[in-house]
């Protein structure tokens, strides 16, 4: 696999960038592997990355039934930030945000992973108290999070407005300067190359129809359009599908799948520096490399498989944020769009074993699993390759919705983007 650089950049452009190798080949699926991993986007492909990388099972595919990063990893707005409320979580996504720092380099190739900050707004005397309870409990796990009064976060934000009359006042905000953004195509092209260099089959354009399993009940493959694929190891990373293909292995799971949508305005000067997020009013910002105002809403009320979520959710989100960022009422939006997020009942993800010998599930990452992406992967693979969960991801069990031992970061969050 040719490694890019800026002499090969370079050169390249001056053949009108002709010859560049394909990405990753195009494979057609063999009769059996020693591991599956059902799901193309960034956590799936990342899994089979680090399969390959980190413990040498080389003999493994992705299998997805779109096309790579086209499910919600290609969806969402990108917020990328670890500081989680309970040590189980903040433990969780702060071993992501040290893998994204160092993952363009990794991969060689530019995820462009953007440490602008994460600034969270507290608009009543509830946010001002939560907020302040996650900062001491982030401080000691190490994680870092602080709180400026609204002249600090205006100063670090100065679109924001802090008119103490406005509907949603700004009474002060909890900023992660190692949060920010990545670009998300990257990240599954980024993990897609890599992980096909080292011998992985990435299949698109073939749904798992069936996940059969042999008469001790042990995973034997899984039944494709294209036909059986046999593997004693399948790691199963679908998102918002996770409770369909779980079905499929005879598991009813704690899922609910809704729509989540998000908008871009049309492009601008840069203007916006940082990210921010107002939990409160459901609504986060930031400014993407093209301009764009990058905007999120919440999910909608209703279950539902479609990628489209209902109307009245985009315009209170737009509502408030015209009301927050006065700055940009008289702008218009580009384009809205939906993804399908698959929610748990504390809000915090399952990775780890399931009941069935050889299937390994990653899922319930609802409205934040981009920034888990590359500790998710590692875990992931690090749980097929064990047969056993890692440390960090061991409380993320199945079992804790049997035994009460739950991650409520609904309770600590209510939205967790
Ligand atoms: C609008 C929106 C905004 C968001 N904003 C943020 C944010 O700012 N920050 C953040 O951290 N998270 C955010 N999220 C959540 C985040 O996008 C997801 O948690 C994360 O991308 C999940 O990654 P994944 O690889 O598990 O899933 P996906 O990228 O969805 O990959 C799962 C894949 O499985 C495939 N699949 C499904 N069924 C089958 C089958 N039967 N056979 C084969 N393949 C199958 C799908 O086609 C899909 O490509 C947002 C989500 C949305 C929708």
């Amino acid at each position: 696999m040719t490694r890019f650089s800026a002499l090969n950049l370079f050169t390249k452009a001056l053949g009108g960038h002709k010859g560049w190798q394909e990405q990753w080949p195009t494979a057609e699926p063999k009769a059996s592997y020693d591991a599956i991993i059902v799901g193309g986007g960034g956590h799936g492909l990342g899994a089979a990355y680090y399969l390959a990388s980190k413990y040498g099972i080389t003999n493994v595919a992705v299998i997805e039934k779109g096309w790579i990063g086209g499910g919600n990893t290609g969806r969402n707005t990108t917020i990328i930030r670890s500081n989680y409320l309970y040590d189980e979580s903040a433990h969780l996504f702060d071993h992501a945000v040290k893998l994204w720092d160092g993952l363009s380099q990794e991969l060689n190739y530019n995820v462009m992973y953007s440490k602008r900050g994460v600034l969270m707004l507290a608009h009543n005397v509830h946010d001002v108290q939560s907020f302040k309870r996650h900062i001491h409990a982030n401080r000691l796990n190490g994680v870092d999070n602080e709180w400026l009064t609204p002249e600090e976060a205006q100063a670090y934000c100065p679109p924001l407005s802090i008119d103490p009359n406005a509907r949603y006042p700004v009474m002060g905000a909890a900023l992660q300067r190692r949060g920010g953004t990545a670009r998300h195509d990257s990240v599954a092209w980024g993990y897609a190359r890599g992980a096909a260099s080292r011998g992985v089959d990435i299949i698109q354009n073939c749904a798992v129809t069936g996940i059969r399993r042999g008469p001790d009940g042990a995973v034997e493959g899984v039944e494709t359009e294209r036909g059986f694929i046999a593997a004693k190891k399948v790691g199963v990373s679908a998102a918002g599908n996770s409770s369909v293909l779980m079905q499929m292995a005879g598991l009813r799971f704690p899922l609910e799948s809704y729509p989540l949508q998000a908008l871009v305005s049309e492009p601008i000067k840069p203007v916006f520096p940082c990210v921010v997020m107002s939990n409160t009013v459901h609504a986060y910002m930031s400014q993407s490399d093209k301009g764009e105002l990058v905007i999120g809403a919440g999910t909608d009320q209703y279950v539902s498989y479609s990628q489209r979520g209902a109307l009245h959710i985009i315009e209170h989100t737009l509502a408030s944020i015209c009301e927050i960022f006065p700055i940009f009422r008289r702008m218009r939006m580009l384009r809205s769009w939906g993804g399908i997020v698959d929610v748990t009942p504390d809000r915090s993800p399952i990775l780890g074993k399931t009941p069935v010998p050889g299937l390994y599930v990653n899922c319930g990452w609802g409205t934040g699993g981009f920034k888990a992406t590359p500790g998710a992967a590692d875990l992931l693979a690090y749980t097929i390759a064990h047969d056993a969960p890692h440390p960090i991801n061991a409380p993320f069990n199945l079992e804790r919705f049997r035994t009460g031992r739950l991650i409520d970061e609904a309770a600590a969050a209510a939205v967790a983007h």
